[in-house]
């Protein structure tokens, strides 16, 4: 993974802005809303790690440790956990990128106060600031605005289910990553998710076959590749589920080949309609898998590197044979 390498924006397709929708507001409409829960298997494809705030040692030649929960009696076990925080900040960054959302980075002022980005983003892509005009990915994992009226919590939350028991991972001098191969679940429960915000959240979780989400730390060093596997879904349907008694109560539990069948359905739809296609095809490069073989990323050991004539405002690729 190059850490130079970015996503373009579409600057021809602004965020399309509009009110979140829920039930008691649609009464009496078609409009098909989706609630339930996603069951979501994630896989180490390499060594990866999340620090763990809380336990951060003063000692730079102590390994940090990846985070994990704190035994509440002696003799219960410690499991490695990765935060439900860090899983939503992840999909919703895809969302972001592939379904034209709001800028929300560029948002504010920055290096001691000194800049505003802000001012910088042109008006149509500027982080949503009203609950009535608001893009995919805010309609989807909320809005937080000090400055205005805006506060809109999401219409989903994530679990981290569980985690493997410690056993130690590979170690080197600064942190302690697992080890690819180690496994953790999350459940995603979401409520009043239009068809097009469904759709955005199936594919910010399953992306396309050829690319694998990066997560946590090191990721230009190689770690931190991961692949993000639903292995269940529930359907809730509101309608049904208060007039059935002793049925199944409006639930439809999808697996296997006919939640593949219902994602594609509503992610193929997305695609033709709302999927930012150079995002896509820039995340897929930068998050190919298998990884180009034999290809070593590094910074320049100068950061006047970035300041010589031959580099500035370059491409990287350009920027190949200049020396450092
Ligand atoms: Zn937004």
């Amino acid at each position: 993974m190059n850490p130079y390498d970015f996503v373009r924006i579409d600057w021809k397709r602004p965020p399309e802005r509009r009110e979140p929708v829920w039930h008691h507001k649609v009464v009496g409409t078609d409009t098909a809303l989706y609630a339930g829960s996603l069951e979501v298997e994630v896989e180490a494809l390499t060594p990866f790690f999340i620090s763990d705030p809380r336990n951060v040692s003063p000692d730079p030649k102590r390994p940090a440790q990846f985070i994990h929960n704190v035994a509440q009696r002696a003799g219960n076990p410690v499991t490695y956990i990765i935060p439900g925080s860090s899983l939503k900040g992840l999909l919703r960054s895809v969302v972001e990128t592939l379904g034209n959302g709001c800028l929300t980075l560029y948002d504010g002022t920055y290096e001691r106060n000194k800049i505003n980005y802000r001012q910088k983003v042109p008006t149509a892509f500027q982080h949503c600031d009203s609950r009535t005009e608001m893009c995919i990915a805010c309609r989807i994992f909320g809005m937080l605005k000090e400055r205005t009226r805006g506060v809109f919590l999401g219409k989903v939350n994530i679990l981290s289910v569980d985690g493997p028991i410690r056993n130690g991972g590979v170690t080197n001098r600064y942190i302690e990553p697992l080890d690819y191969g180690t496994k953790f679940h999350f459940r995603v429960d979401f409520t009043n998710l239009e068809a097009d915000e469904f759709a955005a959240l199936l594919l910010a979780v399953t992306l396309t076959p050829e690319m694998h989400h990066k997560l946590g730390y090191g990721k230009p060093l190689g770690l931190g590749s991961v692949q993000l596997t639903p292995t269940s879904l529930t359907l809730v349907d509101y309608k049904t589920r208060y007039r059935q008694i002793g049925s199944n109560r409006g639930k439809t539990v999808l697996d296997g080949e006919s939640l593949q069948q219902l994602r594609d359905e509503l992610v193929n739809a997305f695609n033709q309609k709302q999927l930012v296609l150079i995002a896509i095809q820039d995340l897929q490069r930068i998050w190919q898998w298998p990884p180009e073989p034999d290809v070593d990323y590094y910074y320049p050991s100068k950061r006047d590197w970035f300041d010589t004539q031959e580099s500035i405002g370059k491409r990287i690729a350009d920027t190949r044979n200049v020396p450092w």
